[in-house]
């Protein structure tokens, strides 16, 4: 019976169905498996805010490429999904629902508070999971896990008690980032640095007996409320004499000394500048060296302290006002310049950082730093594309203590008990019920949390069960790759491997793929405000999955940003479009395929078969060394190459009239062998597709199996139909198959075919009308054997049989021409013959190949890129440029004929 498909593909219908089938099937599920290889994916865990953007499509595109790949390569294949707390994110989400309610979380209290956002967490935390399963990601949904589930709560207050064993953690009094909006710590990365226009303010401090005074140049006048200092450079001639005396410090008239540190720049303002240790982060440290007092003028909402003496409870614009005011009443403010600076942002809710003393806890970070260098440039940790590693170990290389404390509510709180009656403080997995030191039980806990990347960095591990000694973390752990964004390579990555190696001993993962960034059609971040985004959702909606899949895979070349638009997405429909047609036609012409006669032997193989097997093996080469290698764009185009040029506009094209053929001389035989290779062929292409678009291509599997449930054709290493492809095997390579000439033939042919064509539409021949065609070799050019293929040229050129004249000189009368490399093709239009048409047609090649010509100069004469570049690339350049040059001749002659 053949089969027969609804005439248009509808994603619509068939994407919801086919998921559901792989989930219930339990396709996606991963058991640890000793007589397999695994291959383990941890998902980079979405926010529980967080609603499915084209960033997290394209990542997780990505991923499941990968994992669906390696599962058809036999892997033991898991990916493992979950979903982060996102500490500052929720809490602030809560805070503003509450905030409408006319509530607020200190009104609540701590436990009503937490049940609130647990409650927000069971209602739309998974939001984002639905959504991730509409692009077809083949999770193990059944391992699916949660930065605050019970498991991961346990790995994080290990982690922590190790650490703090190991003095790796330390509590201190220190200058850190906060944002008083949200009103806790943030860790250095966690401060947007935006560029902004500000002013330098150039103050007078006059000396403390009046002897002299320094001018002072400042971008934030307000701190000297809390200044403790001057400093200058050492080595500055102009304030050498200065060092040690007093000055008087303006409005609020305490003495404070001048001080050299070489920390100062000379260069900058005036070269002296003023020092408020407890608000200023370079500041802290001079104030540290001199042993300067802390004097903080901030509280953590921002506002000026009682220390501000009469500028106090103040908002700090307001403080900044009434400073200058004064200051110039006083005569003390010299001069205000325009100045551009950068200024920190809370990465949260973008208020202004101010830097804040506080008690907090830090990682120590450089001992574990080391451990991930030197794993990294043993090779351990690979990055693709290898220029993020330079990125990476330079941030390693200079990193700072991490503060890991914050002042929220959600998250893991900090598992740190103090006595009060003999101050120990003792870090412990859970509540202890007494004091170890003197047994008492009045104990308090740290009331902050930990940073949310505290959490996440563990998942690599924590997710299999660690800190337990599973199976789980005996067969998956290290993971084999992990996909993300360059945005995260700090927060995230690097923590990983720093965890991993300290925790587990081995590094988390051997592979980090650094994907592009999607931006829009501009070249700009998408983003609320600029409401520039395109929803992935609607995407989906309106192309299908596989569409949205597809287009970002070919727009996504080697960790380049990728910019896109909705229309970009119209190829990936198309595409899919074109691949279901082209099986309606293989379908329905699968009737009278008797499994006895399935094998076909090589002798019995027409040209265009042995053509088509050849590029099909580059096709499987050329697809699994994309994945291979992480350039999932080359991956793609490689399949859809040979799916969308080589099968469907060739070989079916021939197929169709061969079997048409056939039935006319009434030569089963002959119908039979074509339908084979037909079968062949579609059941290949499916599969090299599936990573990319698994839908249609599961669809299109379950009625070849239904036409055609036995289709392997060659007694090859050739892996048998699964039910579903998702779980049907890779192509094997048959390196045996290529046949270089003859697809240099082909070449040459679909050239021919192309401009003949061309020129048919372009004098409007109608379709059924055969037309005169003369093939003309240019003497001595060397160029694939033609003879065989004349007939074929003709039945694809819709000409009589092609007359073979080489060395022809001028243009036969009533002859259109086309310029190939080393041919010329002469179509016969007779009366149809338009010169000045034909003039104006290849004035426009000529200025075509003019343009080609002046591009591929322009990248020979790269120095950079010819240095780079492997010479096998470079000789391929060349040759392309030399042929370009030839046409270019040829095309001037035939016009100067005209
Ligand atoms: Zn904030
Ligand atoms: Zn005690």
């Amino acid at each position: 019976m053949p089969v027969t498909l609804e005439s248009r593909y509808d994603p619509k219908r068939v994407e919801p169905r086919i998921y559901a089938a792989w989930e219930a099937e339990g396709g996606f599920g991963s058991r640890p498996d000793p007589e397999k290889t695994p291959y383990t994916v941890v998902i980079p865990p979405p926010n529980i805010t967080g609603a499915l953007h084209m960033g997290h499509a394209l990542n997780n595109t990505v991923q499941d490429i990968l994992v669906r790949a390696r599962r058809m390569q036999g892997r033991n294949t898991l990916w493992l999904p979950g979903t982060d707390h996102a500490g500052i994110a929720t809490q602030n989400v809560v805070e503003r629902e509450l905030a409408k309610e006319g509530s607020s979380r200190e009104q609540l209290g701590r436990e009503k508070f937490l049940e609130r956002v647990w409650q927000w967490k069971s209602r739309y935390g998974d939001t984002i999971i639905g959504q991730l399963k509409r692009l077809g990601s083949s999770c193990d949904w059944s391992r699916l896990r949660f930065t605050m589930d019970e498991g991961l709560a346990a790995a994080v207050a290990e982690a922590f008690c190790r650490l703090f064993q190991k003095g790796l953690i330390y509590r201190g009094h220190y200058l850190v980032n906060w944002c008083p909006r949200c009103r806790t710590a943030l860790a250095d990365d966690e401060v947007e640095h935006q560029e902004t226009d500000g002013w330098l303010w150039h103050i007078r401090y006059p000396a403390a007996d009046g002897s002299f005074s320094v001018l002072v140049a400042t971008t934030r006048p307000e701190t000297m409320l809390g200044d403790t200092a001057v400093a200058v450079n050492p080595e500055d001639p102009r304030y050498k004499p200065l060092v040690g005396k007093k000055l008087r410090l303006p409005l609020l008239g305490r003495e404070i000394p001048v001080i050299a540190d070489p920390l100062v720049d000379a260069g900058f303002g005036t070269g002296a500048v003023k020092v408020t240790p407890a608000h200023d982060p370079a500041d802290f440290e001079i104030g540290n060296r001199h042993n300067l007092a802390r004097i903080a003028i901030f509280d953590e909402d921002a506002r000026t302290t009682r220390e501000a003496g009469p500028y106090a409870n103040l908002d700090r614009l307001e403080a900044r006002e009434r400073v200058l005011a004064d200051l110039k009443k006083a005569g003390l403010l010299e001069k205000t310049e325009p100045h551009r600076h950068a200024v920190g942002h809370c990465y949260r809710c973008h208020a202004v950082i101010e830097p804040h003393l506080s008690d907090q806890w830090f990682v120590k970070m450089k001992p574990l730093a080391a451990a991930a260098i030197e794993a990294t440039r043993a090779g351990r940790v690979k990055f693709h594309p290898a220029r993020w590693e330079k990125v990476y170990l330079s941030w390693l290389e200079n990193v700072r203590d991490w503060c890991i404390s914050r002042q929220i509510w959600w998250g893991h709180r900090i598992p740190v008990w103090y006595c009060r009656s003999c101050e120990k403080v003792l870090a412990a997995r859970s509540a202890p019920a007494k004091c170890p030191r003197c047994s008492g039980a009045d104990l308090r806990q740290d009331p902050d949390v930990l940073d949310t990347w505290f959490s996440s960095a563990l998942w690599p591990f924590s997710t299999l069960g660690w800190p337990a000694e599973t199976a789980d973390l005996a067969c998956y752990y290290p993971t084999s790759a992990l996909v993300t964004d360059r945005g995260i390579i700090y927060f995230w990555v690097a923590r990983m491997v720093m965890m991993g190696l300290e925790l587990m001993k081995n590094v988390p993962f051997r592979d980090v793929c650094i994907h592009g960034t999607v931006l829009d059609d501009q070249g700009r971040k998408m983003s609320k405000s600029l409401g520039n985004g395109i929803d992935p959702l609607e995407m989906i909606a309106q192309y299908g999955a596989d569409a949205v899949r597809f287009s970002l895979m070919v727009l996504t070349t080697e960790g380049q940003d990728v910019k896109l638009s909705p229309s970009k997405f119209e190829m990936g429909r198309n595409f899919a479009n074109k691949v279901w047609n082209a099986s309606r036609f293989v379908l329905l012409n699968l009737e009278g395929l008797g499994r006895p006669e399935l094998a076909l032997a090589d002798e019995d193989l027409a040209r265009e078969d042995r053509w088509i097997l050849s590029r099909l093996e580059r096709a499987v080469t050329r697809t699994t060394e994309g994945l291979e290698a992480f350039r999932f764009n080359d991956a793609a185009q490689a399949a859809y190459d040979f799916v969308w040029r080589d099968f469907c506009d060739w070989y079916v094209e021939l197929a169709k009239s061969r079997l048409r053929k056939a039935e006319q001389a009434k030569d089963p035989a002959a119908a039979a062998l074509v339908r084979r290779m037909l079968a062949y062929l579609l059941d290949r292409s499916l599969r090299l597709l599936h990573p990319v678009t698994p839908f249609v291509t599961e669809e299109l599997w379950g009625h070849l199996n239904a036409a055609c449930p036995d289709r392997e054709c060659f007694a090859l290493a050739a892996p048998p139909p699964a039910k579903r492809l998702m779980l049907a095997a890779w192509p094997p390579a048959q390196p045996a198959r290529r046949d270089e000439p003859l697809e240099a033939e082909f070449e040459l042919i679909q050239e021919i075919v192309r401009e003949v064509r061309n020129i048919r539409q372009k004098t409007n021949v109608p379709n059924k009308e055969k037309v005169q065609l003369i093939l003309a070799p240019e003497k001595g050019a060397k160029l694939p054997d033609l003879a065989p293929h004349l007939d074929l040229i003709a039945e694809m050129a819709g000409a009589a049989p092609p007359q073979v004249r080489p060395g022809i000189e001028g243009k036969p009368e009533g002859f259109a021409s086309a310029v190939l490399t080393g041919l010329k093709v002469f179509v016969g239009l007779g009366e149809r013959h338009d010169a000045a048409g034909e003039k104006t047609r290849l004035a426009a090649e000529l200025a075509e190949e003019e343009r080609l010509l002046e591009r591929s100069e322009a990248r020979l004469a790269n120095q950079s890129f010819i240095a780079k570049a492997p010479a096998k690339l470079v000789e391929e350049y060349r040759a392309k440029r030399d042929e370009i040059v030839g046409r270019i001749q040829a095309l001037k002659k035939a016009l100067e004929s005209l």
